[in-house]
């Protein structure tokens, strides 16, 4: 089912639940773990959408993940800052998340690279600037 960048943001702000800040403003995605069945995914959600179960428990995610591919958007709803890069990132836990890759040139990125979290803003909207979850390259 198709999501557009705007409907992702408005679903996970950078005050929702599904991302959170240490003291020194690092910021942690938070999954969720099926208790009975072993699955993950992201965003946290009431029930396992592999065995239905309701005994689920939120879980940080890696700060790093690898990119396993990506796109270059030059046409968006009005408000984004284009162009922009958004990719699918797979983290060590096994839960593949869709992200804006920022601070990249979309020529540098490579599959597999090293991607780490970060925060930006994307674009704005009537309430101001929209800032979000990221990734950016790292080196390793
Ligand atoms: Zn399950």
């Amino acid at each position: 089912m198709a999501q557009t960048a705007e409907k992702i943001h408005e679903e996970f702000p950078l005050d929702g639940n599904a991302l959170r800040f240490a003291a020194d403003g690092t910021p942690t995605l938070i999954g969720m773990a099926c208790d009975d069945c072993g699955a993950k995914t992201f965003p946290p959600a009431p029930v396992c959408p592999e065995c239905m179960s309701e005994n689920v428990s939120d879980i940080d995610l890696s700060q790093t993940g690898s990119l396993y591919t990506w796109s270059v958007v030059h046409v968006a709803p009005k408000g984004w800052n284009v162009p922009y890069i958004v990719g699918y990132v797979d983290l060590p836990e096994g839960v593949r998340v869709f992200a804006h890759i920022v601070d990249a040139e979309a020529g540098a990125l490579e599959m597999d690279m090293t991607v780490g979290l970060t925060t930006a803003t994307l674009g704005e909207n009537e309430n101001g600037p929209v800032e979000s979850y990221a990734f950016t390259p790292v080196k390793v």
